[in-house]
């Protein structure tokens, strides 16, 4: 069978003047994972929009395509295109599972939650002419989830090439959440053995890569198993956790000894009511600044998440942020304007509260307000978040925000990160259009590497024979 996975672009990111680096960041891991279920006589076709230009003139038999919220549109744009040629066209992804009658409309099949148990199923019918409308995951599983196609994935047109997922969801529920609703109905979270996720890790050549787990530390004892495991192979890696993880226990420490160096931190509010209101009981009376320094002591360096726009926040909630986040001495920060997704409890409240203001998906993408907030305008809200960039990213601040915090060396390493990260758009988007930003991945290592702490952590034997007993 002929198959072809198309990730479709948000909008902006076909702008022929300008191509953001965070589009050329990781490649579209996902569709690479559901054609690791095609035949081998299957002629597959993968295509990221967001880096490569997209026909539509072929004739594959089976099109599906990756639906997010802000490329919602596009997608059902070139799923008509090829219904129209006579193909059929599956549609999965958050937005998909968060309103599958739209997406129906632009669909032979729409697919409800995550693929691993979906997507053979949907290419068993389609096989077998009695493709279904509608597929709802039954089971949730990375249990025997064959290798990822990486085959198909156009290494050179990334920053980040060895990007990996080695656990689906999240153990914690925050209700503004997109991610968690794409869950619901079932299991929330749940993780690959140990021996899979090493061996996926063992498949991927050079030394960095990037977790994109939504919570890598979110399974204690999983976790010290992995990083036990991957101790003496001599990667650098950068992933994502909750404050919560950080101060449990030593898993930080085998993450920093297995070559964690930087980690990604939602602390999205410094308002307890604002989490409270959240269902993100996990940051509440927590020592935002133990976690800080503790990690600053590992040589880790943090990227911190933050979110504008919940009810508690009034006008000064940017200049108040970003200036705890530079003497706190994070070394990245992303900020977003709160959004309420469909399908999760946050839509639902402003919505019954009458606030939304539109459903203008493109616009759902945390730098438009798409609600009345409660203590300012949609307007302010906005100039805020954009001041917010400005302000974090001045130089001055990079490195007030890099002298916190750690050895000098340290210091020096965030500093330059930082630095190279936002201070350098020109230089990235000649990287993109010249197709050379693979050529950068030895300097993000460079920044990254730093010796082994001296600490002692237990090997992957210890591990598991503690879990035994
Ligand atoms: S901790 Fe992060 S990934 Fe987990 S539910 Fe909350 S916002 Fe989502």
């Amino acid at each position: 069978m002929r198959i072809k996975f198309i990730l479709p672009a948000l909008t902006e990111a076909t702008s022929p003047f300008f191509r953001p680096i965070k589009y050329s960041l990781f490649p579209p891991l996902g569709l690479a994972t559901l054609a690791a279920y095609c035949a081998p006589s299957d002629q597959l076709t993968l295509v990221d929009e967001h880096v490569e230009t997209l026909r539509c003139d072929d004739d594959p038999e089976l099109v599906v395509i990756q639906v997010y919220i802000t490329n919602a549109q596009r997608a059902y744009e070139i799923a008509d295109v090829y219904r129209a040629r006579g193909c059929k066209v599956a549609l999965g992804g958050l937005h998909v599972t968060a309103l599958p009658d739209e997406a129906a409309q632009h669909a032979d099949a729409v697919c409800c939650g995550p693929g691993e148990e979906i997507f053979p199923r949907l290419l068993a019918d389609m096989r077998a002419g009695r493709l279904q409308a509608r597929y709802v995951a039954q089971a949730r599983s990375l249990l025997g989830v064959p290798p990822i196609r990486r085959d198909l994935i156009k290494r050179s047109l990334y920053l980040v090439p060895n990007s990996i997922v080695v656990s689906r969801g999240c153990p914690h529920h925050c209700d503004f959440c997109y991610k968690d609703a794409f869950f619901t109905g079932g299991k929330g979270f749940y993780t690959q053995t140990v021996d899979a996720a090493l061996a996926e890790i063992e498949r991927l050549p050079g030394r960095h890569l990037y977790f994109l787990d939504d919570h890598l530390l979110g399974h204690q004892r999983f976790a010290q198993a992995l990083f036990a495991g991957m101790r003496g192979m001599g990667r650098l890696f950068q992933g994502a956790s909750t404050v919560d993880a950080i101060l449990r226990g030593d898993t930080i420490e085998h993450a920093a000894a297995a070559g964690l160096r930087s980690i990604f931190i939602g602390f999205e509010s410094l308002s307890d009511a604002n989490l409270k209101a959240s269902n993100k009981g996990q940051n509440l009376r927590q020592d935002y600044r133990q976690a800080i320094e503790r990690l600053h002591g590992l040589g880790i360096a943090i990227n911190g998440s933050f979110v504008f726009g919940l009810d508690d926040d009034r006008e000064d909630v940017f200049e108040r942020t970003v200036e705890w986040a530079v003497t706190q001495g994070l070394t990245t920060a992303t900020f977003h304007v709160a959004t309420p997704y469909p399908g999760t409890a946050y839509h639902a409240r402003i919505e019954a509260e009458g606030r939304l203001l539109h459903r203008d998906w493109r616009r759902y993408d945390t730098r438009h307000a798409v609600f009345t907030p409660r203590h300012m305008s949609a307007a302010t809200l906005e100039r805020g978040y954009w001041r917010a960039y400005r302000d974090f990213y001045r130089w001055s601040n990079i490195a007030r925000a890099a002298s916190r915090g750690g050895a000098f060396a340290h210091r020096l390493r965030r500093f330059a990160y930082a630095a190279g990260w936002k201070k350098f758009e020109p230089l990235w988007d000649l990287l993109i259009r010249t197709r050379r930003l693979a050529g950068m991945l030895p300097l993000l290592e460079g920044i990254l590497d730093r010796p082994a702490p001296a600490a002692s952590s237990p090997t992957v034997a210890d591990v598991r024979t503690g879990e035994a007993s």
